[in-house]
């Protein structure tokens, strides 16, 4: 049998220098855990307009749509800014999103102990915290019609339509289900329920999904009010199912309950193929950091975890991405650090590419 494929996309600024350190990660899983990969590399965002002037060439859509895993750093930078808003970095991502068809965005918001003095919160609400959201991705108020300003009487209107169709709650729904069956059978999904027509379609079809997963617990939330608990008291979440726009707030709030945003993975799913592993496109959740971009400053573990996310969920390998978290736990706890995760005096950050180092030496 051929190894499992995994097509590299290091994007831009920090993007490069963060992929170098997972390719490290990889080589050592094939080396010492006979874990071999089939990896390629290509560009994206902004470095592949550089060569192909547009942000992601059809060759490299092709060869997307046809590994078992995409892991892609970060798309965008100031040399970019001023491009036409069909060749943009950013349209390169979103491109693989739609054509992947991603629909289920999962965002871990895990708080590592050795790091729970730096969150912003209070030491005991954030410390052991390891909550997932899984936020919908392709529908919703981002792309309902009608959409757009029109004129009306003597002004104008903005307009956006928040729009799911049955079909579209149940696969985000079902992908929740099957991770909430992987981790603690608990469950919330949170709407509006209360005041939007959305909401109660969407409330009704989580409880009709939720007949075929008996075992898991599940509990529905108004998302203001998920809001709320989520600041004040995280723990009590294990699995968050919620849709595009409250997602992306909500995932965000999450994200700052435990600090830096260069410690944060994401994966992006969409339906099985033909093998049984779902399309997939793994990427931190931070972007391509300019400011810091090419001095060895950045960060490399929301791209290493992003990494163990897929170990996870397209490889099968959970034990294998225990062994990676541990690691990261462990250098963490060992007083490592990178320039961001800097808050106690006289200590001395580490460059990415040191960071890579000790992290492959705690594995
Ligand atoms: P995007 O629009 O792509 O989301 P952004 O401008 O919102 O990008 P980032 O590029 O993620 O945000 O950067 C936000 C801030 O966080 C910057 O100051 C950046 O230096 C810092 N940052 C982001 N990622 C990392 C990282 N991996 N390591 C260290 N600092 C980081
Ligand atoms: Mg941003």
């Amino acid at each position: 049998m051929s190894n499992p494929s995994i097509l590299i996309l290091p994007g831009d600024g920090i993007g490069p220098e963060v992929m170098a350190e997972v390719r490290k990660i990889i080589t050592w899983f094939g080396d010492k855990r006979d874990l071999a990969f089939d990896v390629s590399e290509d560009l994206v965002g902004g470095a592949a307009y550089d060569v192909h002037g547009k942000p992601l060439a059809d060759e490299t859509m092709d060869k997307a749509q046809n590994v078992d895993a995409v892991l892609l750093g970060a798309v965008g930078g100031p040399k970019y800014d001023d491009l036409d808003f069909s060749v943009k970095p950013e349209r390169g991502l979103l491109r693989l999103r739609k054509e992947m068809d991603l629909y289920s965005n999962l965002r871990p918001a895990q708080c590592f102990d050795a790091l729970a003095d730096f969150s912003s919160l209070k030491k005991d609400i954030v410390a052991g915290l390891d909550i997932m959201i899984v936020r919908e991705l392709t529908s919703g108020v981002y792309f309902g019609e009608p959409r757009g300003i029109f004129e009306e009487g003597n002004e104008r209107v903005g307009i956006n339509t928040q729009r799911y169709t049955e079909s579209e709650i149940e696969r985000a729904a079902r992908s929740a289900f099957e991770l909430a069956m992987r981790r603690n059978k608990k469950l919330c999904s949170m709407e509006k329920a209360n005041v939007m027509e959305s909401g109660i379609l969407w409330r009704e079809v989580v409880t009709r999904v939720a007949a075929d997963y008996p075992e898991v617990e599940l509990s529905h939330m108004y998302a203001d009010n998920g809001a709320m608990q989520l600041v004040r008291a995280p723990k009590q979440f294990d699995v968050i199912l919620t849709d595009n726009l409250f997602g992306d707030i909500l995932s965000d709030c999450a994200a700052m309950l435990t600090g830096s945003l260069g410690m944060l993975p994401s994966a992006s799913l969409g339906a099985p193929m033909a093998n049984g592993r779902p399309k997939a496109l793994y990427e931190p959740v931070h972007g391509s950091a300019p400011d810091i971009a090419g001095q060895g400053k950045a960060n490399p573990i929301a791209c290493i975890l992003s990494f163990a996310m897929a170990l996870r969920y397209s490889f099968d390998q959970g034990a294998e991405a225990d062994r990676l978290e541990a690691a990261v736990e462990k250098v963490l706890a060992d007083g490592h650090r990178t320039a961001d995760l800097l808050g106690e005096e006289g200590v001395s950050p580490i460059s990415t590419s040191e960071m890579g180092d000790v992290i492959v030496a705690a594995l």
